[in-house]
């Protein structure tokens, strides 16, 4: 106990300190490059994205924990010791053969491709009113890069995660894979004016992701990459048109509530 809680302690500490200088970064760029120089910093919908900062990780945590749990159990309850620590540290069956940083190259891409068909299933008409919580930011910047219900969050990256691990990647290459989401996902929910130019297919840009918030009617159902747009290229949904940037964010004639706890109730009531 005396070893455990200075870890626990420690760790808080490092994150606190790591997400600290990351949200530093992201307000010092949206004030030097914004893509939208109006949309105001102390605006509508904060208090709801602060609370969403502080609940939804921990919800997140709390079912990954459970499920890896769960799976482990199921996986390797007869395994010895020496077996657990080496699928932490190297993952199992043919996989394990490889390095943890090809390791998290590869399920980088795989959960990428992965969550762009989950996206383009919370956007149709049964799944939409869990994904439209995360649309319903009338300004997209840093601090609405959580607001997710957290079924749309469980599904879409909960699970992809712990389906990495029964896969065999090791739980390192998943980590620095999820460490590197985080960085990837509040970049693009920032407002900055990054286009990434001729590398715009390769990469999601901040830009190509307000297309995808926009409530305009030309970018509805487009740009559904976590990272890479090719995806979109691939399947039909890119729009980024040239030296033209979305104005409007939110979603249209929905009447999603404002608050973090009747945004919880809302996707219920929609469903038939
Ligand atoms: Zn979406
Ligand atoms: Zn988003």
């Amino acid at each position: 106990m005396e070893l455990i809680i200075p870890t626990i302690t420690n760790t808080w500490i490092h994150l606190f300190y790591w997400l600290s200088g990351l949200f530093a970064v992201s307000i010092v760029l949206e004030f030097l490059m914004p893509c939208n120089p109006d949309q105001p910093k102390l605006r509508k919908g904060m208090l709801t994205d602060i609370l969403y900062f502080f609940v939804m990780p921990l919800l997140t945590r709390l079912v990954r924990i459970l499920l890896m749990a769960i799976g482990i159990y199921v996986v390797m309850h007869n395994a010895k010791p020496d077996d657990v620590m080496s699928f932490i540290t190297s993952g199992y069956g043919a996989l394990s053969k490889l390095p943890v940083w090809g390791q998290s190259a590869i399920a980088f891409i795989l959960s990428d491709i992965l969550i762009y068909w989950l996206h383009r299933w919370f956007h149709s008409a049964r799944m939409w009113p869990f994904h439209a919580i995360h649309h319903s930011s009338e300004h997209v910047d840093w601090l609405s890069t959580y607001r997710f219900h957290p079924i749309n969050s469980w599904i879409s990256f909960t699970m992809v995660d712990v389906l990495m691990l029964f896969l065999g990647f090791s739980p390192i290459a998943i980590t620095q894979m999820a460490a590197f989401n985080t960085i990837y996902s509040v970049m693009v929910h920032s407002n900055v004016n990054w286009t990434f130019g001729p590398f715009r297919y390769l990469f999601a840009s901040p830009v190509f992701h307000r297309w995808h918030h926009t409530a305009q009617a030309e970018g509805m159902d487009k740009n559904f990459a976590p990272t890479f747009p090719l995806l979109d290229i691939m399947f039909g949904t890119f729009y980024m048109p040239e030296g033209r940037r979305p104005e409007r964010y939110g979603v249209d004639g929905a009447n999603i509530p404002s608050g973090f706890f009747s945004q919880m109730i809302w996707p219920f009531r929609q469903r038939r």
